[in-house]
């Protein structure tokens, strides 16, 4: 039996029976994985009420398998994240960025570049509000990592540089020059402003989200982009997004 511990991000529990736990976690070492704590409701010692979604624990589990899913062991506690909860816009952004991880990343493999971007994410938002800049930056990170980041500073067909000042945009490619624009079905346009401002917003350290201010057309004119872009790449539509307004990521 392999025992394995590692910090994780608690996403999601299920009560199960009078005292279990179905537990959904993000681990730094092992990925998005699932574990049955046993008895975990009764258990101060081992577990003492600190599998609470969005906190972040040192947690250990083994591989015995019960249903398919881990067993956990013990979880001591990192950060409550108690902050997240102060403001619903605040808990409901953190619940989508955890949310997208889980509708992105396959379960068991590990993405350490994932889990220190999270735990940024969930600092900085125990801080400050929930901004739509912090919503973009988080989406076209978790995508750029995954390896869906579209091409924004070329053409996505031929390269070619870009050079109109409205650019049409291919989901889930990129930014399309004129001639490879014309044959395209579902360009969608936007300034090459907008653009330029996505891309230099990726050659920032994943982890800084503070100090971004985006004027409105060029949030209206992201938010084209990423919505369809989300949707294209994501598993399931996240749950948290009828508290955002929208049924649609
Ligand atoms: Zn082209």
């Amino acid at each position: 039996m392999l025992r394995c511990s590692s910090p994780s991000i608690i996403f999601r529990i299920l009560f199960y029976g009078e005292a279990d736990l179905i537990v959904t976690f993000f681990s730094q070492d092992a990925g998005l994985l699932r574990g049955f704590a046993h008895n975990a409701r009764r258990s101060r010692r081992r577990f003492g009420g600190r599998l609470e979604p969005l906190a972040e624990v040192d947690l250990a589990w083994s591989d015995a398998s019960r249903g398919g899913l881990l067993t956990l062991q013990e979880a001591q506690m990192r950060f409550l994240h108690l902050g997240l909860r102060r403001d619903l816009e605040v808990m409901t952004l953190a619940s989508y960025g955890c949310e997208l991880v889980e509708a992105l990343c396959a379960e068991g493999e590990p993405y350490p570049e994932i889990f220190t971007m999270l735990q940024a994410f969930l600092g900085h938002l125990e801080q400050f509000p929930a901004s739509p800049e912090v919503r973009l930056l988080l989406e076209l990170r978790l995508l750029s990592l995954c390896g869906y980041a579209p091409r924004l500073s070329a053409c996505c067909r031929c390269g070619a540089p870009l050079t109109a000042e409205t650019v049409h945009v291919d989901i889930p490619g990129g930014a399309l020059c004129p001639f490879c624009a014309k044959s395209a079905l579902k360009g969608r346009a936007v300034s090459l402003v907008t653009l330029g401002t996505l891309f230099r917003s990726l050659q920032v350290p994943f982890t800084v989200f503070d100090g971004f201010h985006f004027g409105t057309q060029t949030l209206q004119e992201a938010r084209l982009i990423l919505t369809p872009l989300v949707r294209h790449h994501l598993r399931f539509v996240p749950k948290s997004l009828a508290l955002m307004g929208t049924s649609e990521p």
